[in-house]
């Protein structure tokens, strides 16, 4: 029987906060045959090199351009998928170094406000290769030094947001972020809408030019996933789904466990 195609459009690999290599990000996609995936790690586009291309292609596995950039609406961080842009392009390229920049500054806040409560980490703890250091970097070094036992421990108490040592850092607009995918041929979707709070919210950002919106998200039941499928087809939408896979840091979103079919990407891509 002919599986119809999956594509797994949201994902991350050691090039952000996964363990996963975007070399073994393709094996496993390809040994639970998936049709394609993207690497959408958080504010870089550095896992697409053209060995990666290579490697998909031997191993008959789509590779989609993507990325999920931290932004900011109000006091609310906002989390947006770029698809389908060029690698290649500039602004885009600048725009993910000025991020780094950015999380250069937070991280030092974050460190600052853990010292206060006791915890002292340098700026080396965090990681050993480049790539983007977020919070997850920081939750390892906290359990390394024995500060906290579990990587939930260290956001429940200290890091999460709107905990002690949170800091939230110059987060860049939506409006920017959105204007450089599309500068760069690429789509905006907005990330994981089922996971914000306020309905009312998603209402006011669909106002901006998105022109896709996550329906089907990772371990999300159907009947969750519904209701953000019944707010795109309002608002003319096209419906993208990933699992959001981390590797071993998030061992209960599973590659596959949400995908976009093979109709949905076409539109994505003439959205
Ligand atoms: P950052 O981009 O530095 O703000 O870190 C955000 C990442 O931290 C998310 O993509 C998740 O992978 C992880 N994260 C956020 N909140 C939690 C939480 N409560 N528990 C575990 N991981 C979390
Ligand atoms: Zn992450
Ligand atoms: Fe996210
Ligand atoms: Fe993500």
């Amino acid at each position: 029987m002919q599986l119809s195609k999956r594509y797994d459009l949201h994902t991350h690999s050691t090039v952000s906060d996964g363990t996963f290599t975007p070399k073994e990000l393709i094996d496993l996609a390809s040994s639970i045959e998936l049709s394609g995936l993207s690497i959408t790690d958080h504010d870089t586009i550095d896992a697409y090199t053209d060995e990666l291309f290579t490697y998909a292609q031997e191993k008959n596995i789509e590779i989609i351009s993507g990325v999920e950039f931290s932004s900011g609406y109000q006091d609310t961080g906002i989390h947006l998928l770029g698809y389908c842009f060029d690698i290649h392009n500039e602004a885009i390229k600048q725009f993910c170094i000025r991020h780094k920049e950015r999380r250069k500054d937070r991280n030092r806040q974050i460190l600052e406000l853990l010292k206060k409560e006791g915890m002292e980490l340098s700026e080396d703890d965090l990681r050993d290769a480049g790539g983007v250091v977020g919070r997850p970097h920081i939750a390892g070094a906290m359990i390394r030094k024995g500060y906290v036992a579990t990587f939930q421990d260290a956001f429940r108490l200290f890091i999460g947001d709107g905990k002690p040592c949170f800091a939230p850092g110059n987060r860049f607009s939506l409006e920017e972020t959105i204007a450089i995918i599309h500068g760069a041929g690429g789509k905006a979707v907005l990330a994981h809408p089922i996971l914000l709070k306020k309905r009312s919210l998603i209402k006011k950002l669909l106002e901006l030019p998105f022109d896709g919106i996550e329906c089907f998200y990772a371990n999300f039941s159907a009947s969750q996933n519904g209701e953000i499928s019944y707010i795109a087809t309002k608002h003319n939408l096209v419906q993208t789904g990933g699992s959001d896979f981390h590797g071993t840091v998030k061992p209960h979103s599973i590659l596959g466990s949400a995908y976009t079919t093979e109709e949905n990407l076409a539109r994505l891509r003439h959205a």
